[in-house]
């Protein structure tokens, strides 16, 4: 390594296109992708001081890897987090998360409407190991202060949610942890660190799917832990050097190069879903249009004031449930049926019927996801051609 372009104090386009950069002695233009699982010394004496801690550097691509270490100080720079640590899927990083904060004998607080997997290692998972968890309405203050006890350790949320799109207000339940003591995590998938930052909200860590908008050309998964220096090096860390949920060098590098052209994507997939909304709003067809760029948004105010920009997903509830819904979505020839989000290609998915199908009639029923909802990942083909796929297809309802 002869240069570190990394963090300088410059603005988040920029962040995401030189952040974090280290440069071998050829001088690469693009990041060099370091596929390598372990690295040589050039002597017994230089392995046991890399070892004792005396020569920093690299030891096993479980700990860390250079291309890793790009990624991680590029995502960084654009959270203004002091430390982050990759990891092999976006799940690896939510249970990165919750593992590193709890022991056994701790509670931990949800909000209900959670991503399927997290709400799985919150309900059964973390009461295995001896955590107990208490569900709460996320969008009800009260609910996540009334929940609090003396052991509760941490509080989890995302927001906006999946798939309804309720906006959390996050300042207000980081101010619900401090006092008691808990850490919030905050997953923040759906909203995208251009749109809201958690930390100066009050969180004390944010979680990405980075397989999400950060990729966002469908081709790997990764994720990744954002919070302060201290906490990542004494609790993360080892969890992650002991247990194995390192990002792979090869994703780091495709991840990387998702970094450089975040901002364009999310910017132009926006754009564009605030037209579809636009044009959905109030269509005879329509029950529910659920937009958190809009006025019309349950939490509108929450969502002016936490995120800066509206959002590249949509949620609609269909007039005439699951068979209304169904024709809708097989009518569609441009948008494809998926439950990933935040790709180039827009996506639409019947949460009540797939992601959303194990929780069963009486959680959904809780969350508000009816037989009607759909929701839409809005891609990156031209807004006139996906306008009027979505016309085509209502009028086949
Ligand atoms: C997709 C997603 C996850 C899980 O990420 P993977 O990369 O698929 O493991 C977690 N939270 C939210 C909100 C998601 O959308």
């Amino acid at each position: 390594m002869t240069e570190n372009t990394g963090n300088r104090n410059w603005r988040a386009a920029t962040n995401l296109v030189h952040g974090g950069t280290m440069r071998s002695q050829f001088g690469e233009t693009s990041e060099a992708l370091y596929l390598t699982q372990g690295f040589v010394y050039s002597d017994a004496e230089a392995a046991e001081a890399r070892f004792n801690g005396e020569n920093p550097g690299y030891v096993y691509s479980r700990y860390a890897n250079p291309t890793v270490s790009m990624f991680e100080d590029r995502i960084k720079a654009l959270e203004g987090a002091e430390a982050a640590r990759g990891t092999a899927s976006g799940m690896a990083a939510v249970n990165l998360a919750l593992m590193a904060s709890v022991r056994a004998g701790d509670h931990v607080i949800a909000a209900k409407a959670l991503f399927g997997s997290c709400r799985y290692i919150c309900e059964t998972l973390l009461p295995r190991f001896g955590v107990e968890s208490t569900l709460v309405n996320g969008t009800d203050i009260n609910e996540w202060k009334a929940a609090v006890r003396p052991n509760t350790k941490a509080l989890f949320l995302e927001s906006p949610t999946n798939p309804t799109l309720e906006v959390i207000d996050i300042a207000a339940v980081a101010d619900i942890a401090k006092t008691a003591g808990a850490r919030l995590i905050v997953d923040n998938v759906f909203a995208t660190p251009l749109y809201q930052s958690p930390l100066k909200l009050g969180a004390d860590v944010v979680v990405y799917s980075a397989t999400k908008h950060i990729d966002g050309q469908g081709r790997c998964l990764g994720g990744v832990v954002l919070s302060d220096e201290e906490w990542i090096t004494e609790e993360v860390m080892p969890f992650v050097k002991h247990t194995g949920p390192h990002m792979s060098p090869f994703s780091a590098w495709v991840l990387l190069k998702g970094l450089e052209t975040l901002p364009l994507r999310v910017g132009r997939q926006t754009e564009s879903a605030g037209k579809i909304a636009d044009f959905l709003a109030g269509r005879p067809k329509i029950r529910r249009l659920i937009y958190p760029g809009r006025d019309d948004h349950p939490q509108a105010d929450v969502a002016k004031r936490q995120m800066s920009g509206g959002s590249t997903m949509l949620a609609i509830e269909i007039e005439g449930g699951k068979e209304a819904a169904f024709r809708f979505t097989n009518a569609l020839e441009l948008i494809q049926i998926s439950n990933n989000l935040g790709d180039a290609k827009s996506l639409i998915t019947h949460p009540a019927t797939t992601t959303h199908q194990s929780i069963g009639e009486e959680a959904r029923a809780e969350l508000d996801i009816s037989d009607g909802i759909l929701r839409l990942s809005v891609g990156l083909e031209d807004p006139l051609d996906l306008l009027e796929d979505v016309e085509k297809a209502l009028s086949a309802i």
